[in-house]
């Protein structure tokens, strides 16, 4: 089987940031995927389930109500190793264009108050797993990173080119 390009990127050289995973064409639509880096692989611990769980709920509950974006989201969900989530918006997006959303999203999740929404047996699988407060922390730690944010924060870094041969 192929590779696949998320897989590509070289995750020991990545940081935290915004970046355009990928953009996709389904008939005359484009899709963009965002990933959301909030931990820096390899260099930060990755965040506990109960955070990644509480943020899933009140990022995406946020993003679903947003005015301006509600009707665009896809999908917001984490990545299966903790260091971020993705986020997938119809139409063809750039980050200069996803960011105010995402640094709003993350503003309101650092401020976080209140009953985690969807946070009952009924409307969530495993809702006991879940930490506001760590939650909180992360959302505050990736705001940091966005308002600071420089350009290699928000593409992703190039590949290397492979050293040649030096012939003599
Ligand atoms: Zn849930």
């Amino acid at each position: 089987m192929e590779t696949i390009p998320s897989f590509q990127v070289d995750h020991t050289r990545l940081k935290c940031g915004l970046y355009v995973a990928r953009k996709d064409v389904l008939g005359y639509e484009t899709v963009t995927t965002f990933d959301i880096r909030m931990k820096r692989p390899y260099h930060e611990e990755v965040m506990e389930t109960g955070s990644v769980h509480a943020l899933e709920h009140i990022c995406a509950t946020f993003l679903r109500n947003d005015e301006l974006w509600k009707d665009k989201i896809i999908y917001f969900g984490p990545m299966g190793c903790r260091t971020g989530f993705y986020l997938i918006v119809n139409g063809d997006v750039d980050t200069d264009t996803i960011y105010p959303l995402v640094e709003r999203t993350f503003d309101y999740a650092a401020e976080f108050e209140g009953e985690i929404p969807g946070a009952t047996p009924k409307e969530c699988g495993f809702c006991v797993d879940m930490d506001l407060e760590k939650a909180k922390e992360d959302a505050a730690m990736y705001y940091n990173v966005l308002i600071d944010a420089k350009k290699e924060n928000f593409n992703y870094p190039k590949p290397r080119k492979p050293r040649e041969k030096k012939t003599k």
